[in-house]
């Protein structure tokens, strides 16, 4: 039995031109990398296909330490028998890599937002028809309770999906490694909130507690 297809002809040829283009030229920089990875960043970004972290802050392999998950979310410390691969990934990212900084990057016309929000509003969503989906966005409900009903749709998904950050921060500091970590100033916390068709990057200021534009 194997549900397995041979390897996507299109992939094969993406895999050519990137060894051939960039593996060859630069061959002592990636036999460097095998020896171990070393990176002073975490960053924790939605799945999103337009999300291309390396790209937006430059980075070269080996430098970021990424996971992604749906929506960029963290939750809150919790031991339990389930699967937690976002708390895993981050208990190696801060005890075994040690890394420096460690960023939650959110980003505009999230679809995770937008059906949590409308999920919060009382609307029929597509994630109500999802098992994991639903259950995992719940995290960020507590997003949507400060927000300015006043607000049109768009500026409320906007600022459900930058508080959303500060809570995933919040929850990341209820992790006792985190915030030992943090205690000692060896670990800093960031957050991020990327817009893509306006190229633009807002990063949160803990002093006036906003996201500021780049
Ligand atoms: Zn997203």
């Amino acid at each position: 039995m194997s549900g397995i297809a041979p390897f996507p002809s299109f992939l094969v040829e993406r895999y050519r031109i990137w060894r051939e283009e960039n593996f060859t030229p630069h061959q002592a920089d990636y036999e460097t990398l095998a020896s171990g990875q070393n990176p002073d960043v975490m960053v924790i970004s939605c799945c999103d296909s337009r999300v291309y972290v390396a790209d937006i802050l430059k980075a070269r392999p080996g430098e970021f330490f990424v996971h992604r998950n749906i929506a960029n979310l963290v939750p809150p410390f919790k031991l339990t028998d389930d699967y937690h691969g976002t708390s895993a990934a981050v208990e190696f990212g801060v005890r075994a890599l040690e890394v420096k900084h460690l960023l939650v990057l959110g980003h505009a016309a999230c679809g995770g937002v937008q059906n949590c929000h409308a999920q919060c509003s009382g609307e029929a969503v597509a994630a109500d028809d999802y098992q994991f989906v639903k259950q995992w966005l719940n995290l960020m409900r507590p997003a949507f309770d400060g927000l300015d009903k006043a607000q049109n749709r768009e500026a409320q998904v906007q600022a459900m999906a930058q508080q959303s950050i500060v809570n995933s921060l919040d929850n990341l500091l209820t992790f006792p490694f985190v915030a030992t970590a943090q205690m000692s100033g060896a670990l800093t916390l960031h957050g991020a909130y990327h817009d893509i068709g306006r190229g633009i990057l807002s990063v949160y200021n803990p002093q006036t507690k906003h996201f500021e534009e780049l």
